[in-house]
């Protein structure tokens, strides 16, 4: 890689403008990525939030999804957030029977996880691979990691409440999840730890 990374955002579905102006704050270039052609070149993928059930559906239909299966698995650096973290799960609690997902993270993840009472809320997560402040963050109809495997860094849980110790954000290599969406607040912490990422790996 030469010069700022060029980092594919999966535009299926989903909060694909809000991960573009979180990157480009970061200083890095993007690429919506739609048809496998979309994948030559980049150095790293993003998907957003959304529909996984979509996202699967269309990723399907359009032919990406074994290419996208084949870039992950050779390393290329893949960052999800909410829908994203699903799309990047290996096995998944409550997908639909026809759902498939990118794979990649070693984990279980429960789609709707935190329940139909909260479907979305606010909450500080204490990510310390961030620094010291906690991260706010948005959670809508939210997945949680409900098991990871022993080569899986969990990085944030949630503090309190009915919910706690439930794992909310994971690390795996070049993979990087988030049940919540930074993508929303402003708070391009997780998005520059991310771009870190890309940028060791080249
Ligand atoms: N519940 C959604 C799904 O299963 C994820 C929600 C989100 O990305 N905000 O795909």
């Amino acid at each position: 890689m030469t010069g700022a990374p060029l980092i594919g955002v999966l535009a299926l579905q989903g909060d694909v403008r809000e991960h573009e102006n979180a990157l480009a704050s970061c200083g890095v270039a993007t690429r919506r990525i739609r048809l496998p052609a979309d994948l030559d070149g980049i150095d790293a993928l993003v998907v957003p939030g959304g529909e996984s059930t979509t996202m699967s559906n269309l990723a399907l239909r359009w032919g990406l999804m074994e290419p996208l299966r084949a870039r992950v698995g050779e390393g290329m650096p893949a960052y999800g957030s909410c829908a994203g973290m699903i799309m990047l799960a290996d096995r998944l609690e409550g997908g639909r029977p026809d759902q498939q997902t990118i794979g990649g993270l070693d984990v279980t993840v429960r789609r709707n996880a935190f329940g139909r009472q909260v479907d979305s809320f606010e909450a500080d997560v204490q990510i310390l691979a961030l620094g010291p402040t906690p991260i706010h963050a948005v959670f809508i109809r939210a997945p949680w990691v409900e098991q990871a495997g022993e080569s899986v860094q969990v990085l944030g849980t949630i503090a309190s409440g009915d919910a706690a110790s439930r794992i909310v954000a994971v690390r795996q290599g070049h993979l990087l999840a988030t049940s919540f969406h930074p993508e929303l607040t402003g708070d391009t912490r997780v998005h520059q730890y991310f771009v870190e990422m890309v940028r060791e790996q080249a």
